[in-house]
């Protein structure tokens, strides 16, 4: 199989920094998080930022990362450091093999600040370059709802391998999705995912665990043939999409069922399995660049789950330009037979705004 190593890499990395957002999460919602004012977002970026990129770098030490975040604010701040070297240090999987594939603990303060300036990288064209968003929801985290740890490895500026830990979707890929999805308070039985795709390879899901990898399985999109009938997916956040042009756009194609809303790429990862079908992002401003980081690794997966992704106007999302997708506006995901029909339909109601 074709890039074995970096997937394993990617997944047992992901799986460790999401088992620290979940401890950050856990601690904040029991109010033993009082070390630092910073909020438990800014704790969990930083943390598993830096255990991601320590992983990487241990086993591809030329490698490139896209990352949001940077060391600045902690190197100006102690108490904030010394409170995400504690969580960095106390995130370990529970199985010394897996654990030594990434490198094993990060060594020291300065490793973890080195690590966390290692995400600086501009993007590009050329070479392999990690695309990471380190806790991609940051609302459906506090919330206790919808967040995901994200990766993916570009290859000359294309997506080629994604992971994505979920830590409060279910297991169950055929679980039907409702519109409690997005606002579920905390991870419970049954609940945590890893989803990951190399390109040319296929799409996968397999339980997140707390240890070594647990056993996959083949994920592909739903064979919708009434469009009607699909379910479509959109942000909690209404300064993130346009929910009126999405609302607009799903009765044109006949869909009567409310939207399932929820945070970050979890919708991604929902469409590739098939609990649902669409995933409508219409942008709300023009100037906004979407991220690389918001979308690398979703859409790698969708792809191999049988899948289309473009922007709003029908345009392939272009990650190989730096960091942002500047050519692009909006995205829509959709299974590949159906697509089409969407994306004509989205060019409708964006051509009848102007
Ligand atoms: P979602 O959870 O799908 O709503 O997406 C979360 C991501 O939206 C964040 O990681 C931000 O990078 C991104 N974001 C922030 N502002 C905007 C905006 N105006 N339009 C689209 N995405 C945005
Ligand atoms: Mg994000």
């Amino acid at each position: 199989m074709a890039y074995e190593k970096e997937l394993e890499t990617a997944l047992l990395a992901v799986q460790r920094a999401t088992l620290l957002t979940k401890s950050v999460f856990t601690s904040h919602s029991k109010g033993t998080l009082t070390k630092s004012d910073a909020s438990p977002v800014t704790i969990g970026d930083f943390g598993a930022q830096a255990l991601i990129i320590a992983s990487i770098k241990h086993v591809f030490p030329e490698d490139e990362v896209v990352g949001e975040e940077d060391a600045d604010d902690l190197r100006a701040n102690d108490s904030l450091r010394d409170l995400v070297w504690d969580l960095v240090t106390a995130a370990k999987l529970e199985d010394s093999a897996a654990e030594d594939k990434i490198g094993g603990p990060i060594k020291s303060k300065d490793a973890l600040l080195e690590a966390l300036d290692s995400g600086r990288s501009a993007g590009g064209r050329k070479g392999r370059i990690w695309a990471l968003d380190p806790i991609d929801g940051t609302k459906g985290f506090l919330r206790g709802g919808q967040y995901a740890v994200c990766l993916a490895l570009m290859v000359d500026g294309v997506p080629t391998v994604g992971v994505l830990g979920c830590p409060n979707l279910p297991v169950d890929d055929k679980a039907p999705l409702d519109s409690s999805i997005g606002a579920d308070a905390d991870s419970g039985e049954g609940k945590g995912v890893l989803f990951s795709a190399v390109k040319g390879e296929g799409a996968s899901s397999r339980p997140l665990g707390k240890a070594g990898l647990q056993e996959a399985q083949k994920i592909s999109m739903k064979a919708v043939t009434d469009i009607s009938e699909a379910t479509f997916c959109e942000s909690v956040e209404a300064g993130h999409s346009s929910h009126g042009d999405q609302a607009s756009i799903a009765s044109k194609l006949g869909i009567t069922k409310a939207s399932v809303r929820m945070d970050s790429q979890a919708k991604y990862a929902s469409i590739a399995r098939g609990a649902g079908d669409l995933y409508l992002r219409l942008p709300v401003s023009k100037s906004y660049e979407e991220k690389i980081w918001d979308h690398a690794a979703g859409v790698v997966i969708v792809q191999e789950a049988g899948g289309e992704v473009t922007d709003a106007h029908g345009k392939p999302l272009d990650f190989g330009i730096g960091r942002t997708l500047k050519e692009n506006k909006g995205v829509v995901a959709a299974p590949k037979a159906v697509f089409p029909k969407v994306i004509e339909v989205v060019k409708e109601v964006l051509g009848a705004k102007q």
